[in-house]
């Protein structure tokens, strides 16, 4: 039978045309499909436009940032870690640089070199784009062998990947096709559910800061008594809770019933409870008769006091010089843990990632492929995979991408050398 292509990639994100390129590379013929008319549309907004590509860590570095299913990723990092994946940019003509917290992005700070970059490889190596919107897998006896596409099209493939993405952002054509996809062939496609999201507080004070944002402050993130995130960082106040990178982050924590969780800032995490309280006296020392609403101002961004003034129980009026020890302890006690109750999470639609996927244990961590459907290859954020934020998200994608490529390269090879074979016999 002859075939359309070797390998039809359903999806041009990071992972899927890192896929495509790496199988074209090694000899494969094939196909890109995307429904947008260009590749890499979600790229172009990652890392607000700078695209935080990789994070340039080790392993456990890595397995610890990585939320669900950590373990399914050993194959896939030891085939391509974040140092493989910088010298191929670098390779690609796109320098990188390393920030804060090991971050890796272009040295242009523009998301699209990457993309470029990608497309570059692609076309090297002989990768044929198309727009077009994969409607069904076509499948015969536990074997893939092709897709149809929403304008009526069927195309006839060896193999083929599914690298469609999640569901957040829908916009950059993350849909939730995948989904879809992957149940029709058999798959147990787990509930898609935001994470790295906003989050939604009860107190309506959150509200009425709109727009403040607080630069090292500690967000810690609790259930029961266990301390599940706790980093300093940025966060900022929006017209439904918080957002910003710390906020995004501990999100990713949130499993379930809200109500089992609680938020606190530490608005001071500079200063221990004693140095605190120290501090709070030498400022009040110096303006004795002043009220309290408007003794913060040094220690607070104006817009917060009068919100700490009103949870601290100390009527406002009070003069400093007659603000008890215990009460300046209960005030110094709420500086470092300010308390927000956690409603819900921002919509899956709005998040940085989505939760959820194609069940890892379904595919096979070594290759990549379905344990269902022979020659069906999953990668990216369509699988049950998320990490929090630093640049592990994209790296997912680029080691699935690139070990579903060589993988399926491979097999390709493997069939054709049976065919060879049965030939020649
Ligand atoms: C605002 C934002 C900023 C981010 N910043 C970062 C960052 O700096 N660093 C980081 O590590 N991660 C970041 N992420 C996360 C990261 O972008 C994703 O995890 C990653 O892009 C997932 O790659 P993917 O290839 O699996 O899916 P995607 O990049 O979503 O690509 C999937 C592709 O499949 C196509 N597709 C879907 N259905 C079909 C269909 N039926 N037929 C044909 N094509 C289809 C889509 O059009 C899309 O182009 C960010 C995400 C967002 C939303």
């Amino acid at each position: 039978m002859g075939y359309d292509c070797d390998l039809l990639v359903v999806g041009a994100g990071a992972a899927g045309t890192m896929a495509a390129g790496q199988a074209a590379r090694r000899g494969a013929s094939v196909l890109l499909f995307d429904k947008n008319a260009r590749i890499g549309r979600k790229l172009m907004i990652t890392g607000k436009g700078r695209c935080n590509v990789t994070n340039n860590c080790g392993r456990d570095r890595f397995l610890e940032a990585v939320r669900r299913n950590p373990r399914f990723l050993y194959s896939a990092f030891d085939a391509f870690p974040p140092q493989e994946v910088m010298r191929f940019f670098e390779e690609q003509g796109v320098p990188l640089k390393t920030e804060r917290g090991a971050r890796v992005f272009p040295v242009s700070d523009r998301a699209v070199d990457i993309v470029d970059a990608l497309r570059r490889f692609d076309d090297a190596n002989g990768v044929r784009f198309r727009q077009n919107r994969v409607l069904s897998l076509l499948t015969r006896e536990g074997v893939v062998t092709g897709v149809s596409t929403a304008d009526g099209g069927r195309f006839s493939a060896r193999t083929v990947l599914l690298a469609t993405g999640g569901l957040s952002y829908p916009l950059t054509g993350s849909t939730g096709d995948g989904y879809r996809l992957a149940e029709s062939a058999g798959h147990t496609v787990l509930p898609a559910a935001a994470s790295l999201t906003a989050l939604i507080t009860e107190e309506p004070w959150c509200g009425e800061l709109m727009g403040l944002s607080l630069k090292n402050v500690t967000l810690t993130l609790k259930k029961g008594k266990k301390v599940l995130f706790s980093e300093l960082g940025e966060l900022m106040f929006t017209h439904f809770g918080i957002s910003g990178p710390l906020v995004l982050s501990a999100s990713s924590y949130i499993d379930g019933d809200c109500s089992d969780y609680a938020l606190f800032i530490d608005l001071k995490p500079g200063l221990d409870p004693g140095r605190l309280d120290a501090r709070l006296l030498r400022d009040w020392d110096e303006m004795k008769n002043r009220a309290f609403i408007n003794s913060l101002d040094r220690l607070l961004p104006r817009a917060l006091a009068p919100v700490v003034v009103s949870l601290s129980g100390i009527d406002a009026k009070t003069q400093v010089n007659a603000v008890t020890r215990e009460q300046r302890a209960s005030l110094a006690a709420l500086l470092k843990a300010l308390p927000l109750t956690v409603c819900s999470l921002r919509p899956v639609e709005e998040a940085v990632v989505t939760r959820g996927g194609v069940k890892t244990s379904e595919v096979s961590p070594k290759t990549m492929e379905s344990k269902l459907v022979k020659g069906l290859y999953f990668a990216g954020e369509l699988l049950d995979l998320d990490a929090v934020t630093g640049g592990f998200n994209l790296q997912i994608a680029f080691s699935t991408g690139y070990l579903a490529g060589i993988s399926a390269a491979g097999a390709i090879l493997e069939m054709q050398n049976q065919g060879n074979e049965e030939h020649r016999g």
